[in-house]
């Protein structure tokens, strides 16, 4: 291991090197200015690690961001496949090389991992992957470290401090990238919020303003004022639906974990359906494998995603359907499938219907909802390490399933 050298000497380099270093000096420029083009965090994270590995030319980069939630550091993106199927994995700030970097603030030279006791070694035991040198260097902002990024195996011996100086200059300016986009998304989340309350708003003023002619018929008034009631609900489930988004998204949202008992769970949500499903004359099926132990999780949080996709597996299906929920264990996971006999999801909508706000259209405009549980559903389950998946066909039906890891993923 080598700590970097000081501040200085590319000058002192052999001439005929110029024409390779002012190469890779005009590539950076390059590649730091898209940097700043482009918001969206996911294309973001993916583009800094590619910038990262041309630039370092070594095999894999991968990107890891402090969890809040947990104060771990979690891998966000990789270059390589193997490294990304990381996904959610997280690397402890105490005893990892990762750590050290943002811990200290500082970048690291790292010429044999395996020797080196900070090495994390369940990254390279869960990926097959085989670190050999780590050049690092932590994501910097003027007042905070966000993360750190590793190039990983230099192609041709190992790494240098010319590949030091590259990488933190990039990671400079990938950190107000990041920030920015972060910044961003809150503002774009607050204006979607605003947005979609003026709908039940203006329905409410409308009402009202109706309701106050003296020559409207008493039957007429009573069906403003069932309207009302449903617009003040929507109101009302659509503010807390944002203050859970809102937690969620900006990290302050805390997760308590606790060995859960899944099967137990699923029957206490289905207690809570249950009269809505007689209400529609939809049979509720259950079959679950007695044999799967309790699993790592958040109980009150999975009891919410569960209860929203039963809800949904209800509330799109028609009269006299049917639900059924199956808790069978596949692999590493724990899969949670709720099957309906409803109206489906359209081929085109499926992709979206994890998006914010999205409805699949409805002339009918009959079901309500916000838009929002699925989002909110779907960060609780990757946050337990998880994923929610979908199959649909229209018109026939829909089986959401719930996939989680046996194993905390801590
Ligand atoms: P909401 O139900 O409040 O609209 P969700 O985020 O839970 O919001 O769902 C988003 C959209 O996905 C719904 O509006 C609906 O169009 C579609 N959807 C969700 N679950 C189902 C289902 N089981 N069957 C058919 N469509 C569904």
């Amino acid at each position: 291991m080598r700590e970097p050298m000081e501040d200085n000497q590319i000058f002192d380099r052999p001439i005929s090197d110029y024409p390779r270093l002012l190469r890779r000096y005009m590539r950076l420029n390059e590649l730091s200015t898209d940097l700043v083009s482009t918001l969206n965090i996911d294309t973001l994270l993916h583009r800094i690690v590619e910038s990262a590995r041309e630039l370092t030319e070594c095999e894999a980069v991968s990107l890891l961001l402090l969890d809040p939630q947990t104060g771990n550091l979690k891998f966000e993106a990789s270059t390589d496949l193997l490294l990304e199927g990381l996904g959610c994995t997280t690397v402890p700030t105490d005893n990892s090389i990762a750590g050290w970097i943002f811990s200290h603030s500082q970048p690291l030279l790292v010429e044999d991992a395996l020797q080196d006791i900070r090495f994390f070694r369940e990254v390279d035991v869960l990926t097959r992957f085989e670190t050999k040198n780590i050049l690092g260097v932590p994501l910097r902002t003027k007042d905070k470290t966000l993360g750190v990024i590793e190039a990983i195996n230099k192609d041709k011996g190992s790494f240098d401090e010319e590949d030091l100086r590259l990488l933190q200059t990039l990671a400079a300016q990938a950190a107000i990238a990041i920030e920015n986009s972060n910044l961003f998304q809150q503002s774009d989340l607050v204006a979607e919020m605003v947005h979609e309350l003026r709908t039940p708003l203006t329905a409410l003023v409308a009402v009202t303003n109706l309701l106050r002619r003296p020559e409207l018929p008493q039957e007429q008034r009573l069906r403003l004022a069932g309207t009302l009631d449903e617009e003040v609900a929507r109101l009302s489930e659509m503010t807390s639906d944002f203050l859970e988004l809102a937690r969620l998204e900006s990290g302050r949202a805390r997760f308590h974990r606790e060995p859960t008992h899944l099967g137990g769970l699923i029957e206490e949500c289905l207690e809570v359906i249950r009269p809505q499903a007689e209400v529609e004359k939809i049979s509720l099926e259950l079959k679950v494998d007695r044999s799967i132990t309790p699993v790592p999780g958040d109980r009150n949080r999975l009891k919410q995603v569960l209860l929203n996709l039963l809800n949904n597996a209800i509330k799109y299906n028609h009269r006299g359907g049917k639900v059924s929920i199956r808790l069978i264990k596949e692999k590493g996971d724990v899969l949670i499938a709720i099957e309906d006999s409803g109206r489906g999801i359209p081929p085109e909508a499926l992709p979206k219907i994890f998006d914010r706000f999205y409805r699949v259209p409805d002339p009918k405009r009959e079901t309500p909802g916000t838009g929002l549980g699925l989002v909110i559903a779907q960060r609780i389950v990757k946050n337990h390490g998880g994923v929610i998946t979908v199959e649909s066909e229209f018109g026939k039906g829909s089986i959401f399933t719930l996939h989680l890891p046996c194993e905390s993923v801590q």
